[in-house]
């Protein structure tokens, strides 16, 4: 693409965009009275225009119905969960059956490790990324201690090589194959929080199944962003959370898959509750425990009902849109855009003053893109914030600016970089 830092450019690729009517069914922050440019999508995802109606509905049904809401009214509560299941298939690419949405990240990630990690004396080892979200790390250290192992011995963390940001696939490939008699599990992030880089989910399932592990993956910055294909790709388990991407709300509902090819396995430990167990019998009260079909023989306790409107209304909006690909496709662009501009601005200092960590190729990343300040960083970023550009601050010196199709535009980001070179002069 041959990008122009101008307005009149800027302007154009948004008239070009068939997604432009998007960013009105989000409400944007203010600032000054104006909406906010919003790049922080990879935290907490906007607010859907609709989602207050949504609400509003289930309100009504709880104040008209009471307890005949589970099975009376146009949105039964029992079973509500699965008038979003397709939509979340298609964005992580799964079969329906194969997604259940239930409680938060980091709690289905502990259930599906108590599946999933099954550790013996001789292989009861997880390889997982270096420098994951604190959350994963604390799960899988405290899931390993709660089988009588040390953590100090049992996860192994692949970190960069040395001068480099990201990692490399072969590196992670070797690892794998260097330790083919102790892996049970290699669990990664589909994407790094830090560094927005995109594993070759794909080539690690490969690499782990061959060597007869398990792959799963936490797909808190890449459901909604990029395209997955879970159930092609072969991974055993994931999850993820819905208020990035996909946002449903603070601390909203999240989702997990779970192969077919594990759903008659019955030697899976699984802690169990009474959601889980077969639709069609829950209410009969039986004193012993039969999965439901599929992944939702992995819920637990009744859907909280208003959280799983709050995320309908954020999945009618991807279904809208035609769910993932036609929005990678803009997103695509729309980060490659940002790229230019923030060379544009090292270009206009004669200096590399914003190093982009995250890798440049588009299968290697998705809409974030990680940015160290060599100079002034936090400066930079408080002037950034105190002229209407929300993103986000990693210490030491790392920007995050997250690009969401959905609701962000070329405009922005042209904007983005005006105000970008004004606060490098400071
Ligand atoms: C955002 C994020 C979390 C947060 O977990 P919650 O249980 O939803 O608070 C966990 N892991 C990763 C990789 C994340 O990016």
């Amino acid at each position: 693409m041959n990008f122009q830092n101008t307005l009149e450019y800027a302007i154009k690729l948004d008239e070009q965009d068939p997604l432009k009517d998007f960013q009105g069914k989000f409400f944007a922050p203010k600032h000054n009275g104006k909406d906010a440019i919003y790049f922080c999508g990879n935290s907490l995802g906007l607010q859907p225009v609709t989602a207050r109606q949504y609400i509003n509905d289930q309100m009504s049904n709880w104040q008209d119905l009471a307890i005949d809401g589970f099975f009376a009214g146009d949105d039964p509560w029992l079973g509500y969960h699965k008038q979003l299941t397709g939509t979340l298939a298609g964005i992580v690419g799964a079969k329906s059956e194969e997604i259940t949405i239930m409680n938060s990240l980091t709690v289905n990630l502990h259930l599906l490790l108590v599946s999933f990690y099954k550790p013996t004396k001789k292989r009861f080892k997880i390889l997982m990324e270096g420098g994951a979200f604190p959350s994963d790390q604390y799960a899988l250290a405290s899931q390993v201690r709660f089988h009588g192992y040390d953590p100090k011995q049992a996860i192994i963390e692949q970190f960069p090589r040395t001068g480099e940001h990201t990692l490399r696939t072969e590196d992670i490939l070797k690892t794998i194959a260097d330790n083919t008699d102790e892996l049970a599990l290699v669990l990664f992030g589909g994407i790094n929080y830090y560094t927005g880089q995109c594993f070759d989910m794909p080539a690690i399932t490969r690499a782990t199944h061959d060597i007869g592990a398990i792959a799963g993956f936490d797909l808190a910055h890449a459901a909604g962003n990029v395209v997955l294909k879970l159930h092609d790709w072969d991974v055993d388990f994931a999850c993820w959370c819905s208020y990035k991407y996909m946002n449903s709300g603070p601390g909203g509902i999240s989702g997990a898959f779970v192969n077919e090819k594990h759903f008659s396995d019955n030697s899976l430990n699984r802690f169990a509750g009474w959601w889980g167990h077969r639709e069609d019998r829950r209410f009969l009260m039986p004193p012993v425990f039969e999965a439901d079909g599929g992944a939702a023989g992995w819920q637990v306790s009744t859907s909280p009902i208003m959280l799983l409107t709050l995320h309908k209304a954020a999945l009618d909006i991807f279904e809208q849109a035609g769910n993932i690909e036609p929005l990678r496709k803009k997103s695509e662009l729309l980060t490659a855009y940002l790229e230019f501009i923030i060379n544009e601005v090292n270009k206009a200092n004669g200096d590399e003053l914003f190093k982009i960590i995250t890798p440049q190729n588009k299968q290697d990343r998705g809409c974030q893109l990680s940015i160290i300040c060599k100079q002034n960083a936090k400066a930079t970023f408080n002037y950034l914030t105190d002229n209407g550009v929300i993103g986000d601050w990693r210490e030491p010196n790392v920007i995050r600016i997250s690009p969401v199709p959905l609701y962000n535009s070329f405009r922005q980001v042209f904007e983005f970089g005006q105000i970008l070179s004004e606060g490098v002069k400071l």
